[in-house]
């Protein structure tokens, strides 16, 4: 049998994996300078953690987890976002900061079972960050901030961050009410999957993309419309933020995101240039009842969420371009026999106490092959190792991209080969 990935993964390798750190350094950089540092939590976890956060009437716990019983019987669940997990942990170890609010950020990869298409994969990868004890509307503003630094950096343009509130539980009760009476008329019309989503969680008749059933969302009330004056007026003081902080946005009345614990403020960033539906960069928004619903403290908490296949993929079809951190020459040894390779071993062995990138040749082929190859593959420096250089102690230093040539005393000048190297800067 031919083994193969399973359906819906993907082997990361090559230049993607140059985008991949690029993207995560950018991230990473970020975050720290908000303040905010890593947790690590486990790619599986018990079922409970996401269908008593996620909702069990939503479509993640309907029908994409990885379920399975494990040995003694339990029920556990490859983790299908990130959120759950750490609301799990922070209630658990209780890390609870003296200093709210808590800012956590996290890596990894997530799992959901879905169709596979292109940037959606059934294993992929997200980073994102919680900020957990507070519901100052100036760290909904933060957050949001940090979305749209990381874009920027990355070197996404016209980004525009769509707005919305969900409003506390209060005025989503009055919300309900009012978007079942408008519904129930037309429940005939809605799509199969939203009439069933109606029965067990009517917000979620958002979720569908069917332009018969968004025509008929277009029209319905609307949960902004419903705010309670304590909302309402939250809403107003993060967009006043966001006004200051110059973030371009939109209040986006339709916009609702697929779990069901966001209360208040939510958002995603979008990029002009991707013509798309699906041109949303990434997402998030404020939770404030989902840790005291999983047991916790009464811990307000806000955060959002990135793809990061998907938004490698966004890069290339934008045709940006990743910069690698502090690029370093390189260095390719060939050795003409196997000889001349234990002699190398001692070269080797400085240049990387130094910490100069390097590699020789462990296949012998032909020197004109080795040389090619050393071009081909982004080297910026040849060092030729025959029996002559051994005879004569010293080493020639080809600088194969300026077509420069130096001759060094191998025992006697050997901080020469690092000045060398050195006063090259390649980026
Ligand atoms: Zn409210
Ligand atoms: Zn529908």
């Amino acid at each position: 049998m031919k083994l193969s990935s399973p359906r819906g993964t993907a082997d990361i390798y090559g230049e993607d994996i140059d985008y991949r750190n690029f993207i995560i350094n950018t991230a990473r950089k970020i975050f720290e300078i908000f303040n905010y540092s890593e947790i690590i939590t486990p790619a599986f976890e018990y079922t409970q953690v996401f269908s008593r956060s996620i909702g069990e009437g939503t479509d993640i716990v309907q029908k994409e987890m990885y379920t399975f019983m494990d040995r003694k019987g339990r029920s556990l669940t490859l983790r299908p976002e990130g959120t759950a997990s750490i609301v799990r942990a922070v209630i658990e170890n209780k890390i609870y900061s003296e200093n709210m609010p808590l800012k956590l950020f996290y890596i990894g990869n997530m799992f959901r079972y879905e169709r596979p298409q292109k940037g959606r994969m059934r294993e992929f990868w997200q980073l994102g960050i919680e900020s957990i004890g507070t519901d100052n509307p100036v760290i909904d503003a933060e957050v949001i901030w940090i979305l749209n630094s990381f874009f920027k950096k990355l070197g996404f343009k016209k980004l525009i961050l769509l707005v919305n509130s969900m409003g506390c539980s209060r005025c989503r009760e009055k919300f309900l009410a009012e978007f079942k009476k408008y519904i129930k008329p037309e429940l005939g019309k809605l799509c199969s999957d939203c009439q069933n989503r109606f029965e067990k969680n009517p917000l979620r008749v958002f979720d569908c993309k069917k332009n018969s059933c968004r025509s008929i969302l277009d029209s319905s009330p609307e949960v902004s419309s419903y705010l309670c004056s304590e909302c309402k007026e939250n809403f107003k003081e993060v967009l006043e933020c966001l006004k200051i902080l110059k973030i371009k946005y939109r209040t986006d009345k339709n916009l609702v995101r697929g779990f069901d614990y966001y209360t208040k403020t939510i958002f995603e960033i979008i990029s002009e240039d991707l013509y798309s539906a699906q041109n949303a960069l990434g997402g998030g928004g404020r939770y404030d009842n989902l840790i005291n619903q999983l047991g916790g403290p009464e811990l307000p908490a806000t955060g959002f969420a990135v793809g990061i296949d998907r938004t490698m993929m966004l890069m290339k079809q934008l045709n940006l371009k990743f910069t690698k951190l502090a690029r370093k020459s390189r260095v390719y040894l060939i050795a003409m026999n196997k000889n001349c390779q234990i002699y190398s071993l001692d070269i080797l062995k400085y240049l990387r106490e130094m910490e100069v990138i390097c590699d020789i040749n462990f296949n012998n082929k032909n020197l004109k092959k080795e040389i090619k190859w050393a071009k081909d593959n982004n080297y910026d420096f040849i060092i030729i190792i025959g029996e002559d250089e051994i005879n004569s102690g010293s080493l020639t230093i080809k600088d194969i991209k300026k077509f420069k040539q130096y001759k060094v005393d191998w025992k006697n000048q050997k901080d020469k080969i690092i000045e060398i190297i050195g006063a090259n800067d390649y980026d």
